[in-house]
């Protein structure tokens, strides 16, 4: 900018080149702190240089204060933590929290005024005393003392004397092409920082070993880890073997403090680890490129001997792989501590990563060489984590998946490893395991866009999405690339943005311009949406004049990428050989041309490398049904092979009052990830009633690209006895399209859906029956907050029954119905003496609109929830048309129905009711209590008793006094009877309500 200024007199034009040039700030820190380890104390003293080379003129720094975020439960940690379910911050103790104080940021001598930002008490806003212009330096000191709150909360923290000192001096925010990024700190979000340099000075106890960002300058610390290094390397064998609790006591502090230094430049943060337990051990690695050599530390606690007694290798492949793949490792040492802190995984820092609790030495290496692949996607490659999350954690995973196809070709003892090896995951790697996670998600219409803000995501959609799909997303750019070019792009990339900050357009531009490839469909449509992709082999025309096949591939998904389509042919010894693979470019449509017309199979994308939701329109065989694929029946429940048409089967058991105990099978195809297709088939044998019975249902998702989320088109049958009569039986169908509204992608706690329900039904009771056609329209809406749930839903029901035999003439010949009903459920958890108790209001009101006769209001009543009153057969009774008996008693919590009996009858053509339920805090949450008021025409009712929640399914509930009810006062003579209960077994209803998991 200082060239503008001065040649001000060249044109316009240079000026606007110059403006657009790529500039960042420069931050280089000084720092002395030391370790209060008897109170949780840092107490330190911090001096930055802070360099604008912004064509910017800043009167104000935005700096960073995060240890403020443990400070009390109005932080954006605590509201987050809280909204995920994590209340550690917001209801623990004082304690366990953590700030920053004592500053008194000061420059050339004179104080600084300072202000928190308004909003976030870990962001203030620092009024330099004079602007700071394009290419000046300034140098501003402050002393700061840091609470280190309880490791149990996140990443800055304390476990007795293990410490993790992370994010914890003033530190400013980065000022880039898009203006400040002040962010608060949060869990679920990582981290945007300034390159610059290093000088950290550390003071502790003597006997801590500490893991840290940055070369050590001190030869008498670099002695000490030499020679816990030794004694870790000889001593190993006793390591092993110590006793989980002397493994993990702490000693007792030195009286003796040492001062230990660190230097590094061109990284963005510092952080440090310091723990007395760990054992050291130390190794090299040579880099591919350059053969310049790498130290490489791992520090332990001896009780984790056995899961990290090879961690150096991990350590040391990991810096191998990733520096062959996108450039050489930069600095002097990469060291991997363990954090014992936290359930599982790790974290990433310059230099060093921190690694939770892991339970095998395969997690363990995965995580390592994740943390330790960082180095490169967060530490080199320095983007905006907060913003562009995929481009730090997705590249990464990308990398992660690579590194163990590398060194484990064919093994699947990652996939074993997640799932203990149990169920038939045919040979799924580590690819594959993130290939079922998103298809499964996405199949839900429950993923969002790979680009999404990091606090915009769903837990889940974190995870699966950030992660693992652009890992996918990047490995079919790889697949269709080949490595060899693949690589060349991500050194280019690495090599024109290392040490910088660049933003998805940047990579974009690299990548793009380093293979000649318009990249569209990878950066706008896969990354920018959530559209999902599906190819599928239209036609294979052999020609026998020019000796060739034509393989024909069309886009039948919502995204236009490049298809790679295998040809096989049959061998002497073996059938089906791959012989050859093109790619047609991204296209609607595309024919590719095959030499030979003896080809017996082609397949799309053979290997499963790029993430399609369905795959069974990938084949074509050389048979009678050339799209058709193989049978292949499993037991229980699995993962859907490429080539076979899976099934699975079960044996079943069953039982009701009119069927007694049935045995029977099911066969359906609910394996992972999920087929639009599904179906279970489950016919049993009534042992009570000698004859089959049985259920089953069919459905078909759909996922439309907008307003709809994932919708489901179904069918349920039905088929089990019925009444007294050794005959008696029923029969139904019922067809239903549920419709869930709103787009994908949307990580709302609302959620709403239409149900549109048909039910066809024949009730055979030997000598007389019925048969009944309805239906109904439901519309649901639903909140789901961490501490509050409301559920509104409004139905509008039609239902006709028709005598089938006219012997008995009480039974009226047609019998119709016409109704609406309400319901709104308010559920909150509140907190008394800390104990958190769920409490919940449930007001109904139900009108019918027309009943023709008598009999059809006693018939479509409200009020009982019991059986014969759930005309559409939605949920399953054990005696659903029993008048007494034990199984009578069984009641649904719906149609404004009592917890416990109201009336002789409890049926009613119209009826409002309000029902509270509560546990109650001092009081094991099992139990509770509840009232029931209702009203119906001119009667009243009251009742009130005890409850008793046995999960989510069975419920018993015990009456203790009533008012205004026909039964007068309770019964107590038959108050067995009194007693009832509620079995929810819907699982069709509440497998739609999967959708809140994520
Ligand atoms: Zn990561």
């Amino acid at each position: 900018m200082k060239k503008i200024i001065v040649f001000s007199a060249i044109s316009l034009c240079a000026t606007f080149s110059m403006a657009q040039k790529y500039w960042q700030q420069e931050v280089n820190y000084k720092i002395n702190v030391s370790l209060d380890d008897q109170n949780h104390y840092l107490r330190g003293f911090e001096s930055m240089e802070y360099v604008n080379n912004s064509p910017n003129v800043l009167e104000k720094l935005y700096i960073h204060l995060w240890p403020n975020a443990y400070r009390n439960r109005n932080s954006a940690l605590a509201k987050q933590l809280y909204k995920n379910g994590q209340t550690e911050l917001f209801f623990g103790p004082e304690s366990d929290r953590g700030w920053i104080d004592s500053l008194n940021f000061k420059s050339e001598g004179a104080m600084l005024k300072w202000d928190y930002d308004p909003e976030h008490m870990d962001i203030c806003i620092l009024q330099l005393a004079k602007p700071l212009r394009p290419g000046e330096r300034i140098t501003i000191e402050t002393p700061f003392k840091v609470k280190i709150p309880s490791g149990e909360i996140s990443r800055l923290g304390h476990v007795g004397q293990s410490y993790q000192i992370t994010q914890w001096y003033p530190k400013p925010a980065v000022y880039d092409k898009n203006g400040w990024n002040q962010i608060p700190y949060l869990n679920q979000g990582e981290f945007y920082s300034e390159y610059g340099s290093f000088d950290v000075t550390i003071t502790l106890p003597e006997n801590y070993v500490v893991g840290a960002t940055g070369d050590l300058q001190t030869q008498s610390e670099l002695d000490f880890l030499s020679k816990k290094a030794k004694e870790t390397e000889s001593g190993i064998g006793d390591l092993l073997t110590l006793s989980k609790t002397k493994a993990s006591e702490f000693p007792t502090s030195s009286t003796n403090m040492k001062t230990i230094r660190y230097i590094q430049n061109n990284v963005h943060d510092f952080a440090w680890f310091a723990d007395k337990r760990y054992a050291v051990l130390k190794g090299e690695v040579e880099l591919p490129q350059s053969k310049r050599k790498v130290t490489s530390w791992a520090m332990f606690v001896p009780s984790n001997a056995k899961t990290w007694q090879h961690a150096i290798e991990y350590i040391n492949d990991g810096t191998y792989y990733y520096s062959l793949w996108n450039g050489d490792y930069p600095y002097n040492q990469v060291t991997a501590v363990d954090g014992t802190i936290s359930a599982g995984g790790g974290m990433e820092y310059p230099n060093v990563t921190v690694i939770g609790n892991a339970s095998s030495k395969e997690e363990l290496e995965v995580v390592i060489v994740h943390e330790v692949g960082h180095n490169w996607f967060y530490g080199i490659l320095g983007s905006n984590e907060r913003v562009h999350g995929w481009m730090d954690e997705g590249m990464n995973t990308l990398n992660e998946m690579r590194y163990i196809q590398t060194k484990y070709p064919n093994n699947t003892r990652f996939s074993d490893m997640v799932l203990n090896g149990k169920f038939h995951l045919n040979d799924l790697d580590h690819h594959d395991m993130g290939d079922i996670s998103y298809r499964a998600i996405a199949g839900f219409g429950l993923d969002q866009p790979i680009e999404t803000h990091s606090a915009a995501f769903t837990s889940a959609n974190y995870g699966i999405i950030m992660y693992q799909k652009t890992g996918l997303v990047f490995f079919y750019l790889k697949d269709y690339l080949g490595e060899e070019l693949f690589d060349k792009a991500m050194h280019e990339y690495y090599e024109q943005w290392k040490f910088k900050h660049p933003q998805p357009e940047d990579m974009k531009k690299a990548i793009e311009s380093s293979t000649g490839k318009n990249l569209s469909w990878l950066f706008t449509d896969l990354i920018q949406t959530t559209r999902h992709i599906d190819y599928k082999i239209q036609r294979v025309k052999k020609d026998k004049l020019t000796n060739t096949t034509q393989v024909t591939v069309k886009n039948v998904g919502q995204v236009q990428g490049p298809i790679e389509v295998n040809a096989f042919m049959d061998k002497k010894d073996r059938d089906s050989m791959l012989v050859e693979t093109k790619w047609a470019e991204p296209a609607k449509k595309s024919t590719l041309t095959f030499n030979g017309t003896d080809y017996s199979r082609f397949s799309i994308d053979v290997s499963k490398d790029i993430p399609e939701l369905k795959r069974s329109n990938n084949h074509w065989n050389k048979k009678l049904f050339p799209y058709c694929e193989p049978m292949k029946g499993e037991f229980l429940i699995g993962d859907h092979d490429i080539n076979k048409t899976n099934f699975f089967w079960t044996p079943t058991i069953g039982g009701n009052a009119y069927d007694g105990f049935m045995f029977g099978g099911a066969i359906h195809n609910l394996g992972i990830p999920f087929k639009p297709f599904q179906f279970v088939f489950a016919p049993q044998f009534s042992t009570g009633r000698l004859r089959p019975v049985g259920m089953a249902e069919f459905s078909y998702t759909f996922l439309p690209a907008t307003r709809f989320k994932s919708s489901k088109l179904g069918m349920s049958i039905r088929h089990f006895g019925t009444g007294d009569s050794k005959d008696a039986q029923l029969v139904s169908l019922a067809p239903y399209l549920k419709l869930n509204l709103g787009n994908r992608g949307e990580a709302s706690p609302t959620s709403h859906d239409v149900l549109i329900q048909g039910s066809f039904r024949k009730d055979d009771y030997g000598m007389n029956g019925f048969t009944q056609l309805g239906g109904f329209l439901q519309y649901n809406y639903n909140v789901n907050l961490t501490d509050h749930r409301f559920d509104w839903k409004v139905r509008y029901e039609y239902a006709n029954r028709n005598r089938v035999d006219d012997l008995i003439d009480y039974i009226e010949p047609s019998v119709s119905m016409n109704r609406v009903q309400t319901e709104m459920k308010y559920k909150w958890r509140y907190l008394r003496n800390k104990q958190k108790r769920w409490m919940e209001v449930r007001a109904f009101t139900g009108w019918n609109l027309a009943t023709n006769t008598d009999q059809s209001a006693f018939l479509y009543s409200f009020g009982g929830a019991m059986g014969d009153q759930d005309i559409y057969m939605e949920e399953y009774y054990f005696g659903r048309f029993q008048p007494n008996g034990f199984w009578s008693n069984q009641r649904m919590n719906n149609m404004g129905g009592f917890n416990t009996a109201n009336d002789q009858n409890e049926r009613f053509e119209n009826l409002s009711t309000v029902s509270i339920y509560s546990e109650l805090p001092y009081i094991p949450k099992l139990f509770g209590v509840f009232v029931d008021a209702g009203i119906a025409g001119n009667k009243s009712a009251l009742n009130a008793g005890v409850g008793m929640k046995l999960g989510p399914v069975l419920s018993v509930y015990f009456p203790l006094y009533r008012a205004g009810n026909a039964l007068d006062a309770l019964q107590f003579n038959q108050y067995g009877r009194e007693i009832r209960f509620s079995l929810k077994m819907n699982l069709v209803n509440s497998s739609f309500r999967l959708g809140n998991l994520f």
